[in-house]
């Protein structure tokens, strides 16, 4: 009986155990859920007040012949390159909280490399000018259409895009794609930049990692662009790697299936 009493009460605090354990998993789940909660309604928030700054600014800036001087419109000049900064970081959160909420859509359409590529191209060309950089795509030969998310892709791709051209001062950054076991696509943006050291390579897809070294000065950013890369990358079916060498650059690459299934099509919305 004393054997049996002794069962009882470890099988109790077995069963008290499991409980707090459920308890504190539904707990974390909780607050889990608060933080994207918050997130997605803080970026939404930021959106509007952004938007008006960024148009004002924009206003202004059409406006070159008007009454500002000439500091006044390097002024404005910063005003809309830090809203539009802002703006991406706001983007960003935005995307995160969507993707941990599960609330990521996945649009599937057949679509030609070409037309990315010169989207892309014409979407960076202002930043570009800016620059000693050139910004080089090569033409995608041999490649079919693709059937996947165009709008997630090109968002990997920017990303990539912008990152090179931050830390590529003068140099090339070259854009590429090829094919892959005869159903999967690569794409490549190589730099020729400052590289990242090799210690810190394989944290940089995780969330809000950026390299501290002198080299990088803090470039302003959220950390987050290429964790959303490898999390959209993953939604595609695919995966996104990197090869860098400190002082000659570095090498980002997505691979995609060239076509998604059809019934992702309606994915978990
Ligand atoms: P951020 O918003 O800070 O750009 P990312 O996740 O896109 O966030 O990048 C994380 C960090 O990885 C950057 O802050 C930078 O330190 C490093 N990095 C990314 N791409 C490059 C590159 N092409 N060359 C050198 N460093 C890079």
């Amino acid at each position: 009986a004393a054997l049996r009493a002794e069962l009882d009460e470890t099988n109790q605090g077995v069963l008290a155990l499991y409980a707090e354990l459920d308890n504190q998993a539904a707990q974390l789940r909780e607050a889990s859920e608060l933080k994207s909660r918050f997130l997605s309604y803080m970026s939404h928030e930021f959106r509007t007040p952004l938007g008006s700054i960024l148009s004002i600014a924009r206003l202004l800036t059409d406006e070159m012949d008007g009454p500002l001087t000439d500091e006044q419109k390097k002024q404005v000049g910063f005003v809309s390159g830090a809203a539009r900064e802002l703006s991406d970081m706001v983007d960003d959160l935005l995307d995160l909280a969507k993707i941990e909420a599960g609330r990521i859509t996945i649009s599937p359409a057949w679509f030609e490399l070409m037309d990315l590529f010169s989207a892309l191209r014409g979407m960076f060309r202002p930043i570009v000018d800016g620059t000693e950089a050139t910004l080089v795509f090569e033409s995608p030969v041999g490649l079919p259409k693709l059937y996947t998310d165009d709008k997630k892709v090109s968002q990997i791709l920017r990303n990539f895009i912008s990152n090179a051209l931050k830390f590529t001062p003068r140099g090339e950054v070259r854009v590429s794609a090829s094919l892959v076991e005869g159903d999967q696509v690569c794409f490549t943006v190589r730099d020729t930049g400052i590289g990242i050291p090799e210690e810190l390579q394989h944290v940089l897809f995780e969330d809000f990692t950026q390299v501290d070294s002198p080299l990088q000065k803090r470039v302003r950013g959220t950390g987050l662009g290429l964790s959303l890369c490898k999390q959209f990358a993953g939604l595609l079916g695919g995966s996104v790697g990197l090869h860098s060498v400190v002082g000659e650059g570095s090498s980002f690459f997505v691979t995609l299936p060239l076509a998604l299934p059809a019934e992702a099509n309606d994915d978990q919305a």
